[in-house]
């Protein structure tokens, strides 16, 4: 399935009408790896936030970086590349059985859960959405992969690469809550549209876990990869 622009934001062109993204839902700390390079325990519950939908960006597509979060403005280098498994609701779920919550997917596809880290932890009073929701920090494609054709999406290899360099090579196995307790979770007593996008997290390699510190630069090519779905590939401009 194919992913369109819209004036309403990004959409999954179906065969009827498009399927606007209308919320993404983004798991922090889901793989242990992860949670780890951080120097933070493993959650005994999923850690959730929001990016705002209109952040979707496609295939292709450059990673424009705002002024404001290039260090010349906030004395911090800090936008982020984060791979992660996105999983698309086909309809209204509320209540899902953990044990057959896939049954509400209609595909899969790679994301890019661009973070601009100053922005994340210092500029927006310790809420995650303001560094992870300005425009085109949401890329996702190449296209989307109809939940039939993958039978389980706990058992993909998940890359990703900087101007070709791997940075993170995981499976998607290591997740702590997999697909289905994710969207069981987040139903509970609450009603997700059609076209919510829920990112599953990001395993370890990240930049700001690097040493020194691996931050995206003007110019350079992100590529996430995961097994049976493609390769989401998008450059980076600084405006
Ligand atoms: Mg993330």
């Amino acid at each position: 399935m194919k992913l369109i622009r819209t004036d309403l934001g990004v959409a999954v062109q179906t065969a009827d009408q498009p399927l606007l993204l209308r919320h993404i839902i983004g798991i922090g700390r889901n793989y242990a790896d992860h949670a780890a390079e951080q120097g933070a325990a493993v959650p005994d519950r999923p850690m959730y936030f929001t990016k705002n939908p209109m952040s979707a960006a496609l295939h292709n597509d450059d990673i424009v970086v705002p002024r404001c979060c290039q260090d010349e403005t906030t004395g911090d280098d800090q936008t982020d590349f984060e791979a992660e498994l996105a999983v698309i609701l086909k309809h209204h779920v509320r209540d899902a059985d953990p044990h057959d919550a896939l049954k509400h997917v209609l595909g899969y596809c790679c994301a890019n859960d661009v973070s601009a880290r100053w922005w994340q932890k210092k500029g927006a009073g310790g809420q995650f959405n303001r560094g992870k929701s300005f425009d085109t920090f949401c890329p996702l494609g190449p296209a989307l992969i109809p939940a039939a054709d993958i039978p389980d999406p706990q058992n993909l290899t998940i890359r990703c690469r900087v101007n070709a360099e791997t940075m993170q090579d995981a499976n998607t196995s290591q997740m702590i809550f997999p697909v289905a307790t994710l969207i069981a979770e987040l139903s509970r007593e609450t009603t997700l549209l059609p076209g919510t996008v829920i990112l599953t997290g990001t395993p370890a390699g990240v930049g700001m876990a690097r040493t020194p510190p691996r931050f995206l630069r003007n110019g350079e090519t992100v590529e996430v990869e995961i097994e049976s779905i493609g390769t989401l590939t998008n450059r980076v401009r600084f405006a």
